[in-house]
């Protein structure tokens, strides 16, 4: 023997996600969905178990296009490591994809997101079909008689990964094919084409023709899909196979190799004359997808908290078993200001996340709260997701060398990193979203302010007094947009932090994010007592 291996934390792993996670649990009892604590502490016990080391398999084992089959027939088929399989089942049977439309409950949504949340921190891959069969729901509802048949098999806790025609399966998922290779952000781009087999109209037969240049989980059962028809840009619904069994046109062209999230698949399409049914009247087609698009942004925000929450519980256990120059690095004063700015950031995203679900919880009943969603969304999508690469990046440094390690599982999470903040509105697109939700609906803004302006702090009302001002002058409004809706984002957990996060947290959240007593890396809080409650609070055990 050469040496005795010293000073190496143990892997975090065998840990309740769930009861590890103080803001995660508080935040389930207060925004409503207290009723589902019990399901979330065994599903976060579940999760940090087995599940952990499937996530590296699924990475590891990347999915494979199988165009045909042995005999030359057109399948286009992905095959998938069993262990994506195993943690796309362990999400649906435990209703990620479907829960609030199962078992619509008040809370659901964000019982729902607390689940999400737990199981994208094994692996991320799987919350796309999760998250678009899930978000597919309401936007198919938009032709009853596609959902009545539908709905059934898209909210079905049984998982069968196998493509067989839908009366064959009690389980189905969703995708979405909208992004084509002349534009994504302006879809108005599109060129696929859709000819109405008859009469046309909203539920009736249309062929498309064309392509989509972004189709993740293509293994998935049926597809929203945006093509132009005769009167404008329509959604279709398109499934795998016919209603008479045979395969429907879908070619899966290539898989995308991409940066991360490689456990998952994402393809390029083409159709010609592929089988479809319209979905809403034709020319409705943004509006009616946005129904999925609101929903599957919610989800980034889950994901980009998810993804913190990961990378911040990795930093956390390994400085708490690392010792250099003779102290544990998680009590040496320079490396506790690091982590507790990162746990500050990780609380932030994870209140804003359980917030915006309750606001999807009570938009089904109060226009307000639909109203709120509707722009909160979009200004928490931007700003969470822009925050997770820069944190992803500064916890892997926690580990020192072992970080840029892939066993260390952060390399995968920083890879993973910058997806939420592509997928479903890169960060300008989702900017000028921001605007213009505020341009069409005045009172959202009003509402939005009403919360933000819900906590008492001095250093609050003078960021909002700013960002108010910079709202009242249209000069350049364009170029200022992404000034403006970070400042709201920041007003906005400002005051989330204020009124449920612990003490610390959100006097140094204010004093750094609002009052500007802070550097521009992480690690630049003012020196405080409360740097190592906020550890500890955050440490996972
Ligand atoms: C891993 C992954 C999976 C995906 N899965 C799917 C899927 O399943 N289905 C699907 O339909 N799509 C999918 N996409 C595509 C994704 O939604 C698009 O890439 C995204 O919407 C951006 O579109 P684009 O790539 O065409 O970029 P562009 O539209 O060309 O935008 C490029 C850049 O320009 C910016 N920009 C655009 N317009 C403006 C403007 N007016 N002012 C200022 N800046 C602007 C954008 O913010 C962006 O930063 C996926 C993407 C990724 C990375």
């Amino acid at each position: 023997m050469t040496h005795d291996v010293l000073n190496q934390p143990p892997p975090l792993e065998n840990y309740n996600l769930f009861d590890s996670d103080r803001a995660l649990a508080e935040g389930l009892r207060r925004e409503g969905a207290a009723w589902a604590e019990e399901r979330a502490r065994a599903f976060g016990a579940i999760v940090g178990g087995e599940p952990l080391r499937w996530g590296f398999n699924a990475n590891e084992n990347p999915p494979e296009l199988r165009t045909h089959d042995r005999f030359g027939h057109r399948i286009d088929e992905v095959e998938f490591h069993p262990t994506y399989h195993q943690l796309l089942g362990l999400g649906v049977r435990h209703g990620l994809h479907s829960l609030p439309w199962r078992e619509p409950e008040p809370g659901a949504h964000v019982a729902r997101a607390v689940l999400f949340f737990l199981l994208a921190q094994a692996e991320a891959g799987v919350g796309c079909p999760l998250s678009m069969t899930y978000s597919g729901v309401p936007a198919l509802r938009v032709q009853p008689e596609i959902a009545r048949e539908w709905e059934p098999r898209l909210t079905s806790f049984d998982y069968d990964p196998a493509l067989r025609p839908a009366e064959q399966k009690s389980g189905a998922m969703c995708g979405m094919g909208m992004t084509e290779k002349q534009g994504g952000s302006d879809v108005r781009a599109n060129t696929t084409r859709a000819v109405a087999l008859g009469a046309g109209g909203p539920g009736a037969e249309y062929a498309l023709t064309g392509h989509k240049w972004f189709c993740s989980a293509p293994m998935s059962d049926a597809f929203l899909v945006l093509a132009q028809a005769p009167r404008g840009l329509s959604c279709f619904f398109v499934p795998r196979f016919r209603p008479d069994g045979s395969r429907n046109v879908f070619r899966i062209q290539r898989l995308k190799d991409k940066l991360g999230n490689r456990s998952n698949a994402s393809s390029e399409i083409e159709f010609d004359g592929t089988w479809s049914r319209l979905v809403g009247e034709e020319g409705r087609g943004v509006p009616t997808i946005i129904e999925m698009v609101n929903h599957t942004r919610l989800d980034c925000v889950i994901g980009a908290a998810a993804g913190m929450r990961a990378a911040v519980a990795q930093a956390l256990h390994h400085t708490a078993h690392r010792a250099a120059f003779g102290r544990t690095l998680i009590d040496q004063p320079l490396m506790q200001n690091v982590l507790a700015d990162l746990a500050i950031e990780s609380e932030a995203a994870t209140v804003s996340m359980l917030r915006l679900a309750r606001a999807f919880d009570e938009g089904g009943r109060d226009a307000e709260q639909r109203a709120f969603a509707r722009l909160a969304t979009a200004v928490l999508k931007y700003w969470v997701c822009k925050r997770n690469p820069m944190l992803a990046a500064e916890a892997l440094e926690c580990l020192g060398g072992n970080g840029y390690v892939e066993e260390s599982v952060l390399p995968r999470l920083f890879r993973e990193s910058p997806l939420n903040g592509v997928w479903e509105g890169s960060g300008n697109v989702i900017c000028l979203d921001v605007l213009r939700a505020m341009g069409r609906s005045p009172e959202a803004v009003e509402l939005f302010f009403a919360e933000v302006e819900s906590a008492s702090d001095e250093r609050l009302s003078r960021a909002v007094e700013a960002v108010r001002a910079e709202l009242g002058n249209f000069e350049h409004i364009e170029m200022r947009a992404r000034r403006v809706v970070e400042r709201m984002a920041v007003c906005l957990q400002a005051s989330l932090l204020l009124r449920h996060g612990a003490a610390d947290v959100a006097d140094l959240y204010c004093a750094t994010r609002l009052a500007g007593d802070h550097g521009r890396a992480f690690g630049t809080l003012p020196p405080s007592a409360g740097l190592a409650r906020i550890v500890a609070r955050a440490r996972p055990s």
